[in-house]
């Protein structure tokens, strides 16, 4: 792919997640400014599609027998994408934890009924959206819980850095359709925008 290829991709999966700027709470604990509209982008499933493929073609060389994805919402677009890859599908359910405090207090676990199938397969994790990635490192935990191994993270947009670190950390590749590389992310307590006493607009995933 070409890079005006891949900017115009980037602009395209930008407007799949209607994108505005304020100051959030999100899933992991960290604050940001970037807010990305995630669930409406999957009332027309057609228009997410092709962007399934595409992302099936990245993750085709690993070798993957399953692909898992969050719910909500991004076992939807992991769904779509081991329908095109012919693989095995699976999801994580969001547990809370007790300490909601601290950062990362939400878990993922995949249900009971699907864990013996999952073991020993090589697994591809996929979310929508990977922000502060809380979801896709809630869902690779429990992954390896089952005893299967991730081989690879997909996703449709990756914001900042913690997407690549998380797939470092698990020595495996992530393939993603786009990136916005200078996104902010911060701890609440060195969050620049509660330090000028910036009203939070909501708490979300991812
Ligand atoms: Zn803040």
């Amino acid at each position: 792919m070409n890079s005006s290829v891949r900017d115009d991709l980037t602009n395209e999966v930008l407007g799949l997640f209607a994108a505005r700027r304020g100051h959030f709470r999100f899933e992991s604990g960290h604050h940001g400014d970037l807010w990305l509209e995630i669930p409406p982008a999957y009332i027309h499933p057609e228009r997410l599609r092709r962007y399934a493929i595409e992302l099936a073609k990245l993750l085709s060389p690993h070798r993957i027998e399953a692909v898992c994805g969050p719910l909500v919402e991004g076992a939807f677009i992991a769904q779509m994408v081991a329908a095109e890859m012919d693989v095995e599908f699976y999801f994580a359910e969001q547990l809370t934890r007790a300490k909601a405090e601290t950062l990362y207090p939400v878990s993922y676990r995949i249900p009971e009924a699907l864990r013996s199938a999952i073991r020993g397969k090589n697994v591809a994790v996929i979310d929508d959206v990977i922000n502060a990635g809380s979801a896709v490192r809630g869902t690779c935990d429990d992954v390896i819980a089952c005893g299967a191994a991730i081989v690879a993270i997909g996703a449709l947009l990756v914001l900042g850095e913690p997407a690549s670190m998380l797939a470092t950390s698990h020595a495996v590749p992530l393939e993603t359709l786009a990136r916005l590389p200078g996104n902010s992310l911060w701890e609440p307590s060195s969050c620049p925008l509660c330090v000028r006493g910036v009203k939070l607009e909501g708490v979300a995933a991812p």
